[in-house]
């Protein structure tokens, strides 16, 4: 089976044994739970796409590995072409969701493994490719998603793992055995990986030689034993508890941050893709960076064109569409939301041609798309809140919309234009407030901030990356300085 409908992903998630906790109990049940399920329609929705044929060229790929079709999340991106098209999906599902779909984390984790291990492999003599490969055949033959494991908890920040006062703040190695690890770590806030079916761990930092047994990565199934996950809470999140449609903003979809346990986890050797090999640290944290960078030049300009469009909605219905001041603060959203999508494209384009065959992005470029994403959403939010008013934050509740006595005053005096239904109005703020203040705003305005790495992360890459010493020689060179 390559592709997986919708409902066998949703079929397979139930078959899973998933040790969850939220708000201080254990949840039989994850698929169905209300509060966790906007965040499974949410994956679900890469499956059901991949199987319409209109999505199918962006959806799906062929395989590198069997040539077989493939959904394009578990794909190691083979040209440019596919670098964009990755972006492109990335911004359909967006558009499709307004949320967080979660599995973009695994596809980045496998093709930042799959160029770093082929150097590692030929560097140290190590044999890990081979098996990672397989691995990665398994996840396609199996159409899985898989979650991408990288930030550790992390502690005291001034000192490296192993001067930490709990060694677990980092993800180790506990036992070597002959059959394969043992290790014992969390990783924090850890998208969609409850909605997971693997999840591939790797190291969050470069690592010194003292870190040794902190430079490990692996695949363990998302029930293994000893692994367990704490969810985490969003903004308003108790609103689905609440049964109606309205105030959640967007009752289908949703995203999803855990705080994920290693509990002593066993890992055979045949899924363990680094251990020890410190040198390749970097190399591998930096690769998943910068491809999940590059990811934010889509995922989050989907998002980014609902809430344009709820904002152009909104002032429709208050009547002000034609307002010069509206008209020209729409332009300016459009103008921010497609200036990231530009740089999305443009990493991508120019993209080369990695050890293993597969595609990097260019880092520069990458970190340039993410470091205006930790800053452009805020400013399209700000813009959307000006433009819904205060209306989206003081409104009574939808139970008081349906209120059989008082519900007549709720639709009469949050009227806006005469033509136009209160409950779309109020619709439409919700949305508004869903992604900008609710549980939405987790991924388009606080992820949008610190996902794939924080502000400073990013300067440090451009710093590197920005090859100041040649600017100055061609500075010299028109200057006529010799
Ligand atoms: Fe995918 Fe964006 Fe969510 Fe990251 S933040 S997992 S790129 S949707
Ligand atoms: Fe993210």
């Amino acid at each position: 089976m390559a592709l997986k409908t919708k409902e066998q992903y949703l079929e397979s998630l139930r078959k899973l044994n998933l040790k969850v906790y939220m708000m201080g109990e254990k949840i039989e049940n994850p698929v169905d739970h209300p509060i966790i399920r906007p965040s499974v329609n949410s994956v679900a929705m890469t499956y059901e796409l991949a199987q319409d044929p209109e999505y199918e060229d962006l959806m799906t790929a062929t395989s590198s590995i069997t040539g077989k079709k493939i959904n394009r999340f578990t794909h190691l991106h083979q040209s440019t072409d596919d670098l964009i098209k990755k972006v492109k999906m990335l911004r359909l599902m967006g558009q499709k969701t307004a949320a967080c779909f979660q599995r973009c984390v695994g596809m980045d984790a496998i093709n930042a493994l799959d160029s770093t291990l082929v150097e590692m492999d030929q560097a140290l003599g190590t044999e890990y490719h081979k098996r990672f490969i397989k691995f990665v055949e398994y996840m396609q033959e199996n159409d899985l998603t898989v979650d991408g494991a990288m930030t550790d908890p992390k502690g005291d920040r001034g000192l490296p793992p192993h001067k930490q006062a709990d060694p677990d703040l980092f993800v180790h190695v506990v036992e070597k055995r002959e059959d394969g690890i043992v290790v014992r770590g969390a990783k924090a806030h850890q998208t969609g990986c409850i909605n997971s079916h693997e999840i591939i761990v790797m190291p969050t930092q470069t690592m010194t030689e003292a870190d040794k047994d902190y430079a490990v990565s692996f695949a363990v199934p998302t029930d293994a034993e000893g692994v367990f996950f704490i969810y985490g809470r969003q903004s308003c999140d108790t609103r689905k508890l609440e049964g109606g449609d309205i105030d959640v903003g967007n009752a289908q979809f949703g995203g999803q941050e855990a705080l994920m346990i290693f509990d002593n986890v066993f890992v055979p050797w045949e899924r363990v893709f680094m251990c020890g090999e410190y040198q390749f640290s970097g190399m591998l944290v930096e690769r998943f960076a910068g491809y999940h960078r590059q990811s934010y030049g889509g995922c989050k300009v989907g998002v980014g064109d609902v809430l344009i469009g709820a904002a152009a909605l909104a002032a429709d219905y208050n009547g002000v569409a034609k307002a010069s001041h509206i008209k020209d603060k729409l332009i300016e959203m459009i103008h921010l939301n497609e200036t990231l999508y530009s740089c999305g494209i443009a990493c991508s384009a120019e993209g080369t041609k990695s050890a293993s065959g597969n595609y990097l992005i260019d880092m520069l470029l990458a970190n340039v798309c993410k470091q205006n994403v930790t800053r452009f959403p805020y400013e399209i939010a700000r813009l959307a809140e000006d433009i819904a008013g205060g209306l989206m934050v003081t409104m009574p509740s939808e139970k008081d919309f349906r209120h059989p006595e008082i519900g007549k005053y709720v639709e009469k005096y949050l009227k806006g234009r005469a033509d136009v239904p209160t409950e779309h109005r109020i619709r439409i703020l919700r949305l508004i407030e869903n992604l900008t203040l609710g549980t939405a705003a987790v991924g388009y305005r606080t992820e949008s901030m610190h996902g794939a790495g924080s502000p400073q992360a990013q300067r440090i890459m451009i710093s590197r990356q920005g090859n100041l010493e040649a600017k100055k020689e061609l500075a010299k060179v028109i200057a006529g300085i010799k």
